[in-house]
Order: structure tokens, then sequence, then C-alpha cells
């Protein structure tokens, strides 16, 4: 089988070139690269799309997460509620700004925040949680929601791998990731599953003070142009990358449809084996499937990984060291944080290759592979 990848963006961009191509070239011919009517058109795009009042492009989804938080004022040592097990940029964005985190345990199917650990780690310095849709499955909102909202806690949805999802309330309402946070973040890195062609990312809020002061603190803290009210940053979607996402974002759906297909077709596959926990899907989520990621049981990971390297196939572990484990945290002596599904899942997660371009032929010789190996 050929160059098999976990994520081939080179066959998604064969299918689009002239739209893209054109996109690019248009830009150039403006010469308006940053700002400009490309990025406040995606901005109006994007924010109906997921349904929020608005939509603050910015430069990657770390910038997103940490322009959140500044948003919201938080001091050092303020703690702030995320999982361990997810991107480390989550939790980075916390330590950087001299917040505290703190890590609670994830539910063993969905691999998304456990609300009853939540609600055991609430103290009246709790200023944020932070679910992340993890692999593409939205969090359990509507509890999480009703618990934040019963302390005043904002939520800040980190949304990097779920963009294209949805979640729906137990009377019926479904809505988009990213439209249910206080603030909501995603990243359009380019494996993620609405991507750019270089760095780039967004933040959601329905709330217009807070949208305010979300754009002020991404472009340095300026309303008006050289008057620095606020310490910010400088956070810019550029327009080139801002043209690219405009011709994908008509293709989102399709996008997320042709990853959840792969995913029918590996869970039909594995079904009934042992040693294969197919992911789960929670009836309330629609699954986007960032990542295909399966939990082995009673088969030696490493093995398993080794042989399917040789057959050509790639896999991954998202992620192999939990965050709470990480160096970058010793400060904080999270590394013994009693994390049983965690430490456990981090164990046993494999990702399977996925993405919009898979053909039948490719998820057979996969699949077919993978069987044999786990036996
Ligand atoms: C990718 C990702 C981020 C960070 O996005 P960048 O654009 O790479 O900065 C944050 N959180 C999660 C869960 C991610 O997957």
């Amino acid at each position: 089988m050929h160059n098999l990848q976990m994520v081939d963006l080179k066959r998604q961009y064969q299918k689009i070139k002239p739209e893209i191509d054109a996109a690019i070239h248009q830009v150039i011919d403006s010469t308006i690269f940053i700002g400009g009517s490309e990025v406040n058109t995606l901005a109006a795009e994007l924010a109906a799309y997921v349904g929020v009042k608005h939509v603050i492009p910015c430069a990657n989804g770390t910038d997103a997460l940490q322009i959140a938080l500044m948003a919201l004022g938080l001091k050092p040592g303020d703690e702030v509620i995320t999982p361990s097990f997810t991107y480390m940029a989550t939790v980075e964005v916390v330590a950087l700004l001299g917040l505290t985190p703190v890590f609670v345990d994830v539910h063993p199917d969905t691999f998304t925040l456990n609300v009853e650990s939540v609600k055991n780690a609430i103290t009246p310095n709790t200023k944020a949680i932070i679910p992340v849709h993890l692999y593409g499955q939205c969090a359990d909102m509507e509890p999480l929601m009703a618990l934040a909202q019963a302390h005043n806690i904002p939520l800040i949805e980190d949304n990097a791998q779920a963009i294209g999802g949805s979640y729906t309330f137990s009377d019926g309402r479904t809505v988009k990731t990213g439209s249910m946070g206080t603030i909501s973040c995603t990243s359009f890195f380019p494996s993620k599953n609405l991507g750019c062609y270089g760095d780039g990312g967004a933040i959601f809020t329905n709330d217009s003070a807070l949208a305010e002061r979300l754009k002020m603190i991404a472009n340095h803290g300026q309303k008006e142009r050289y008057y620095h009210e606020m310490v910010g940053c400088n956070s810019r979607l550029d327009a080139i990358q801002a043209a690219i996402l405009r011709v994908k974002l008509p293709q989102l759906d399709g996008y997320c449809s042709a990853r959840r297909a792969a995913a029918d077709y590996y869970d039909a596959a594995f079904a009934g084996n042992p040693r294969i926990t197919t992911p789960y899907r929670a009836p309330n989520a629609y699954h986007v499937f960032h990542q295909y990621t399966l939990r082995l049981s009673g088969v030696d990971r490493d093995g398993v990984q080794q042989q399917l390297a040789a057959r050509n196939i790639p896999s991954m572990i998202y992620y192999p060291v939990p965050c709470h484990k990480q160096g970058m945290l010793k400060a904080y002596n999270t590394a013994d944080a009693v994390l049983p599904v965690t430490n456990m899942l981090n164990e046993c997660v494999i990702s399977l290759p996925i993405h919009t371009e898979l053909t039948e032929e490719e998820l057979s010789y996969i699949s077919k592979n993978f069987l044999e190996i786990i036996g």
C-alpha cells in the first residue's frame, strides 16, 4: 500500500486546488496581507456557521486559549480546572499566565471531562473550567454548564479538535461545538478538521463586552490605534490563511462526514474483537473524528505500533505523556495527582489514520492488517 499517512492534506488540496490557488493569488494581488475584508468576512462566516455573535480570528489555537484566559481578568493563583488527558497547549497557557491548573479525570468512554470530578474539584478559587472536545467529540456540556452557572464560573471550550461537531441538549436543542462556552477557542492548524495552510486560530463568544476585550487583547491592548489600554499580545490570522479558510469552510460538513464514514468502516471491521474497544459515540454528541482512537487490552501496544509501521501503516499515541506528568509543570507537583482513568487511558489508547480522503481500499488494508496484528 502506497504512502499511508495519519492525515493526507495533499489529496484534499488537489480537489480544491483551483479555488485555493485563486484565493491565495487574489490576496497577493490585493496586497492586503493583514486584516482586511478576507479576515473580517471569514469571522462573519464562522460566526454564522458556529452560531455565535462574535468571532475574533487570531494566530493559533494556543493564543486563542491564552487570550480567552486573559480576557477573564484572572489573577495569579486563580485555579483553572482542565483535563490532563489533552494536548499540552490547553494547560500550558494556564501556567504561562501564572494561574494554577487543577486536573480532573476524564470519562473512560468519551475521553472528555468527568462532570462529577469537576464538581469535586471546585473551590472558592476556581475561576475557569476548560472542557476539551477531545478527538472530535463534544464534552457533556449540559451538566457542565449547569454546574458552572451554579458556581458562576466561566467555561472556556477548547474546540480545537471538534469544529463541525455538535451537541444535543435534553430538550432536543442541537447546537454546534464552540457555541456553548462563555468563550470558545479553536485552531486552524493544517491537520485540524478545518485546517489552513499555516497557523491560525479563532475565539468565539456571545458576550459583546468580552468580544471587545478579546479583540483588544489580541491587538496589543488597543481599540484605537496607538492608544494601549491594557497589556495584550500580537495575535493575528493573516489574510492568505483567511482566504484559504473561506474556501474550506463550506467543505467542513463534508469533511466531517468523510471522517465519520471512515470511523464507521473501522468500527464495523473491529466489532466483536475482545482486545479492541472502538470509540464510544455519546448519543448527545455528533462526533467529528479528529482522531480515531481505540483502547487496546491484552496486547503489547509498542509491538503493535512496530508491526503496523513494518506494514507501512502509521499510528500515533495521543498523547504519550499526560499533562500532569509533564516536566513543564514540575513546580505544580501534579505528577502524583489521582487521575486513574487518565493514567489508564494513557497506557492503552492508539490512533489510526483518519482524514477526509481515505479510500475503501486503504481502510480495508489498514483494518485487515491491524486485526492480523492484534490477533
Ligand atoms: C491543536 C490544539 C491546540 C492548539 O492549537 P495550535 O493552533 O496548535 O496552537 C489546543 N488544544 C487542543 C486540544 C488541540 O488539539
